[in-house]
């Protein structure tokens, strides 16, 4: 019995069912592949800062399955070429991956499944519930969230497991070390990659500074210290747990103080969770302009606009500080996700899934389900039953950055410019007439 584990979204020993389903093999190869995104809305390749947290998450998690007497290897390719030969390559009689809801990622597995004529296993992924736990079939999922959260919410989320103290060996000797990024996280905001950073944030802001007592009247601060957990992209990656997140949460409830404010941050999960199974149900329509509704949604694409909004010199200050705050750091609050969003779909009037596949390229907490499902909610033709949001961004720039210590810090004020350069018929506009 020689398996494979295909790490994907899921770098973590704990909690990983994958993982411990291996107790009984002879051997087991460890293996990561390197995202590649496809191109896609004039992108290609992935961030820095996301890179950089991934390969700090890669290279602590590669020293914990040595600890194990275990190894990962690291390759780059599409798994549909790789992986059918490695397992050719080493003999092996079992694949196992965690769930992952993405189209493309399931289309990945699917495409495996029918190839390798060996089982191929699919676990539990990064969510609160099974599907099995779900008090409804996926076909019946709510299109919006607050009748999915009435339903779930008073579910028992069961515990998260301990990581398995012994795994079957790995099949060859050491594989090579994993190149580290040369970036490093901005220190105006540091996020480093790895479950033990992950694991020191839960403390420090549930148990430390109990900041979760008042995390509802904090969670919009633009900066994330300052107000919100920054959980996302531990969990985005895997490197925690969402079942141990959640419970930590309980824990708090149950020994400290249970509010409002330690209600919300589970919300937010359900959230988190709504998302996910959404991605699973929705599959290739999380990618179409028209989203779920497939009513064409009208946008006046303008190539420059869209360049202007992802260097963070648009008009407005406010929108260029949380874009360059993104570039630097890989991270933004979930109020200016808000606002930048609403920014490029409304004032800018340009196709949101462009503005979603910048996100996916720097966010280093990508997911797809929260992505895509977030930037639809916003365009009007996702799971808002509103059918969309625009933010007055004067009014936002008032209420969350009022001195204005945000866009100072991030490089907001740019010179102004005209929005067009060129009139409908692509002549050059006189800009001192404009
Ligand atoms: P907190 O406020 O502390 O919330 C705790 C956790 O709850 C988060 O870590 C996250 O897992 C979950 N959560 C909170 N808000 C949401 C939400 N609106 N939707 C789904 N889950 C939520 N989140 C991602 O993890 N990955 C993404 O790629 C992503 N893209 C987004 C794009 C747009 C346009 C918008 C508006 C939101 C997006 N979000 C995404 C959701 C949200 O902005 C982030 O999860 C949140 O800002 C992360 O910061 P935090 O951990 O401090 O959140």
């Amino acid at each position: 019995m020689r398996h494979l584990h295909w790490f994907r979204t899921d770098l973590r020993l704990n909690d990983n069912p994958a993982i411990a389903s291996h107790a009984a093999a002879d051997s087991l190869l460890c293996l990561f592949l390197m995202p590649k995104p496809k191109p896609w809305c004039n992108l290609t390749g992935v961030g820095k800062q996301r890179d950089r947290f991934l390969r700090e998450s890669l290279i602590e998690l590669k020293k914990d399955l040595q600890a194990l007497g275990q190894d990962l290897l690291v390759l780059e390719g599409s798994p549909e070429l790789v992986i059918p030969h490695i397992v050719k390559r080493y003999g092996i009689t079992e694949v196992s991956v965690s769930d992952h809801p993405g189209w493309e990622e399931k289309q990945s597995v699917t495409y495996l499944a029918e190839k390798l004529d060996i089982p191929v296993q699919i676990h539990r992924g990064n969510s609160l519930f099974t599907e099995t736990d779900l008090p409804m079939a996926l076909e019946d999922l709510p299109q919006v969230f607050s009748p999915f959260r009435r339903k779930v919410e008073k579910l028992n989320v069961r515990g998260p497991k301990a990581a398995p103290e012994q795994l079957p060996s790995a099949p060859s000797a050491q594989f090579d070390a994993i190149p580290p990024s040369i970036h490093k996280p901005h220190p105006g905001l540091p996020l480093p990659g790895g479950r033990r950073a992950g694991l020191r944030r839960v403390k420090q802001f549930i148990w430390d500074d109990e900041s979760i007592k008042q995390y509802k009247l904090t969670r919009n601060c633009l900066d994330g210290f300052d107000g919100s957990s920054t959980f996302s992209p531990w969990l985005a990656n895997g490197n925690l747990s969402v079942r141990e997140v959640a419970h930590t949460i309980f824990d708090f409830e149950k020994n400290k103080v249970a509010n409002e404010s330690t209600y919300w941050l589970f919300f937010e999960l359900l959230w988190r969770e709504f998302f996910y199974w959404r991605a699973e149900v929705d599959g290739r329509a999380l990618f179409l302009l028209s989203g779920l509704t497939g009513k064409p949604r009208r946008s006046t694409f303008e190539p420059r606009n869209f360049a202007r909004w992802c260097a963070g010199d648009t008009n407005y200050p406010i929108v260029n500080a949380l874009m360059r705050q993104l570039v630097a750091t890989g991270w933004m609050s979930n109020r200016g996700r808000q606002i930048a969003a609403s920014c490029l779909i409304n004032e800018l009037q340009g196709d949101w899934r462009f503005g979603a596949a910048f996100f996916e390229k720097h966010l280093i907490d990508y997911d797809v389900g929260s992505n895509y499902g977030n930037w639809q909610y916003i365009a009007g033709i996702g799971s808002d039953p509103r059918g969309g949001r625009h933010f007055n961004l004067a009014k936002q720039a008032a209420d969350h950055d009022p001195k204005g210590i945000f866009i100072a810090k991030w490089g907001g004020v740019r010179p102004l410019q005209p929005d067009y350069i060129t009139d409908a018929a692509d002549w050059p506009i006189d800009s001192e007439k404009v």
